[in-house]
């Protein structure tokens, strides 16, 4: 018989069935002994009566978190003990078999209780007992119905996704790279991507036309808030796209989610108001306004999603640390054309001035949290070259680090542009939580430890070698 899931249990009335899970909690009423039994699904009362002489015996000895199965008779509770608050609350197991695959230490904290009042560190050494807790199996499973309703949403949309390494070289999106030392080439190293930025340009040079990817991103930048040294984008990117087929995509997305995934929430305003960068800092001195209301205590809606596009950012911004220009988004950012103009020209005109020409690129913002960015792309090799030259690398770097991405221009490259967006925290606003490590399943800790696998580690001087490693200790 297939399994049956706790949730399930009132369909059975009057019927003998087996249930497996977990014992909840345990509570002896005279001589009646009653456990909580829990799945994924839900919890049900289980009975045990003295007059099943051999498995009362054995569920006297069950404890909170033991792994069992029961199997009994679905009763309809009399009508003073049911309770209404719980979906199984007018029934309850009699139960005629008990089988116990797995005893339980008493858990290092207790999961009923709020998660805050457990320090976090004991909650991410122990993650696999804190996703017992339903909240946290709740966000999971949204999270699933998030990607999936993506996932459908594109594929209608002709977008296909496809995967792209890991194993990569560096991509220059302002963060550090995280490397891979090679075995088989002493001294190399693969990076892995900050973002799929390059391949996805190639596949719209492979003509593809229309891609994504659930794509997981590495970045190793210092502790900066609630960040996560590796973290999920939705990428996506498109050949002959005008900046608005992008944002309309994008809004219509978020649409869909909202009304099948969050009917109780709202979005503020739609389309999603898009305002340009230097209004966003004039009205809100702030490239990510949080365009709520607030009501009279000066509080905000949790219900309420103020969605919006931010535009024509500036292309480039100067670094007084490193005294050179740096790209506001990253490299192959679009510049805003003007109209007539050859490419050439425009070389000319942000090559005099780098500080002047705006970019073909948006942000979304969602409740003052920047939750997406993309570019249309410069897909011309001249005007590449150029942008790079600015950016301060000289002519062997330029085509050491991007002669590939030139090169494939040279093969018939369509117009393109994309957007990606942080998927962790557009989830943690969906669900109302303070943190994305609530909606990670095994998230690092602020400063990028494991703290359940203990990574980072040391290796051994045996791998080290084989990598032709050499560290301070070793
Ligand atoms: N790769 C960019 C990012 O991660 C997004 C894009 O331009 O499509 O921010």
């Amino acid at each position: 018989m297939s399994r049956i899931w706790i949730e399930k249990t009132p369909e059975y009335l009057n019927k003998e069935i087996s249930l497996y899970g977990w014992v909840d909690s345990r509570r002896d009423h005279g001589k009646i002994i009653f456990i909580d039994l829990r799945d994924k699904t839900d919890k049900v009362q289980v009975v045990f009566s003295p007059d099943k002489e051999e498995i009362y015996d054995l569920a006297g000895k069950l404890r909170s978190e033991w792994v069992i199965e029961i199997k009994g008779k679905v009763n309809p509770r009399p009508e003073n003990m049911q309770n209404p608050k719980i979906a199984t609350g007018k029934i309850e197991i009699e139960a005629t078999g008990l089988k116990i695959f797995s005893q339980a230490n008493s858990l290092p904290f207790d999961i009923s209780n709020k998660s805050e009042s457990v320090n976090e560190e004991v909650r991410l050494k122990y993650r696999y007992l804190d996703l017992r807790r339903q909240r946290l199996y709740q966000n999971l499973v949204n999270r699933h119905r998030i990607i999936k309703l993506i996932r459908d949403f594109l594929s209608d949309n002709n977008f296909i996704e496809i995967e792209t390494p890991i194993l990569t070289k560096s991509t220059p999106e302002g963060a550090r790279d995280y490397v891979v030392p090679s075995r088989l080439e002493a001294g190399k190293f693969y990076a892995l991507p900050q973002s799929p930025q390059q391949y996805k340009q190639l596949l719209m040079v492979s003509g593809i036309e229309r891609y994504f990817q659930i794509a997981r991103c590495f970045r190793d930048e210092d502790t900066r808030g609630d960040r996560q040294p590796e973290f999920t984008q939705l990428d996506l990117e498109m050949d002959f796209p005008t900046q608005n087929d992008i944002l309309q995509l994008i809004e219509n997305l978020f649409k869909e989610l909202i009304i099948k995934i969050y009917p109780d929430k709202r979005i503020k305003e739609f389309p999603f108001p898009r305002i340009s960068y230097q209004e966003a800092m004039e009205r809100y001195n702030s490239d990510r306004p949080d365009l709520r209301e607030e009501n009279d205590k000066g509080e905000k809606d949790p219900n309420e999603l103020a969605f919006a596009f931010v535009v024509d950012f500036p292309l480039f911004e100067w670094k007084k640390e490193e005294k050179r220009w740096g790209a506001v988004h990253h490299p192959f950012t679009r510049p805003k054309l003007e109209s007539g103009e050859t490419i050439s020209q425009t070389i000319e005109r942000i090559k005099k001035d780098p500080g002047i020409p705006l970019a073909d690129q948006y942000d979304c913002v969602l409740n003052g949290n920047e939750v997406g960015g993309g570019s249309l792309r410069i897909s011309e090799p001249k005007l590449l070259e150029a942008i790079f030259e600015i950016l301060g690398h000289q002519s062997e770097e330029i085509s050491a680090k991007f002669g590939h991405l030139l090169k494939a221009f040279s093969y018939g490259v369509p117009p393109h542009g994309g957007i990606a967006l942080g998927l962790d925290r557009i989830i943690m606003i969906l669900q109302n939580e303070p943190s994305i490590r609530e909606v990670i399943a095994f998230p690092k800790t602020g400063d990028g430890r494991d703290l359940m696998m203990e990574a980072p580690s040391t290796i051994d001087s045996k791998q080290l070698k084989e990598l032709h490693l050499k560290t301070f200790n070793s």
